[in-house]
């Protein structure tokens, strides 16, 4: 599963909009305020994305987002104890994964940044890495947000991917299903979006980063796009809780 794209529904949604002007928050601005949120907040954000997300109260996505985000950090430890030192890139060589770079998508009408492809290809691409490194220099982000490799971060999370699938028949994200109805038969269906929390609290564990990779959604499309981020940015403070608006005054009364 792809990690970050710009998805169909928010491009859908920029382009019925077009009228209304998408506020536009500085990058800084958006590092910012993000780097300040916890495991809760990211994943109301992830659940936003999920097909089911109706099916559940606040309060059973809270559980289930804790359950994920130590289900993640619970395999980075693990592998920790194996490779102490080495990066996610070796790591996943050494696990047998065929990693590979390349530029751009072929093909697609959105942006992918990289992929895991069941069993075992993961493909960063290069200029959507470049770009985000780019971004983190801007302003100063990196020292806002601590160093994040972006090259790393993305590896570390098609990883947990391919180990998620190793073990498919025993991780959390995998074997945790709910009950869509039972007669005559039972369908009983996964969460998608355990497995996307799961793969960013496993970056997190395996490479110490300060803030959640979860970040990267809205840097790296900010490298694309501009009025996408600032919308993915309130879609994600919105799911968050978080109010904006203070950066948000008329400037020219400034
Ligand atoms: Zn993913």
């Amino acid at each position: 599963m792809p990690l970050l794209k710009l998805n169909e529904k928010l491009a859908g949604d920029l382009g019925k909009k077009q009228e209304v002007k998408v506020p536009e928050h500085s990058i800084k601005e958006m590092a910012e305020v993000l780097a300040g949120l916890d495991d809760t907040g990211w994943g109301m954000y992830a659940f936003r994305h999920e097909i089911l997300e109706r099916k559940f109260t606040d309060e059973q996505k809270k559980a289930y987002i804790a359950a994920a985000n130590s289900c993640g950090r619970e395999e980075a430890r693990k592998l920790r104890l194996r490779y102490p030192f080495e990066t996610a890139e070796t790591i996943a060589r050494e696990l047998g994964f065929l990693l590979r770079m390349k530029s751009v998508p072929t093909g697609g009408g959105h942006v992918i940044f990289a992929e895991y492809e069941e069993p075992d290809k993961i493909t960063v691409y290069t200029d959507a890495a470049d770009r985000g490194k780019e971004v983190l220099k801007i302003d100063r982000i990196a020292e806002a947000i601590g160093n994040l490799s972006v090259m790393e971060t993305l590896i570390a999370h098609e990883l947990f991917h391919g180990i998620e699938y190793r073990n498919r028949d025993e991780i959390y994200t995998q074997t945790e299903r709910i009950e869509l109805w039972k007669k005559p038969f039972s369908n009983r269906s996964r969460i998608r979006c355990l497995s996307e929390i799961a793969a960013m609290a496993f970056a997190r564990e395996l490479l110490q980063t300060q803030v959640s990779p979860f970040i990267l959604d809205v840097l790296l499309v900010s490298s694309y796009n501009s009025e996408a981020a600032s919308a993915l940015y309130e879609e994600i403070c919105d799911a968050a809780g978080i109010p904006i608006g203070q950066n948000n005054m008329d400037k020219e009364d400034i």
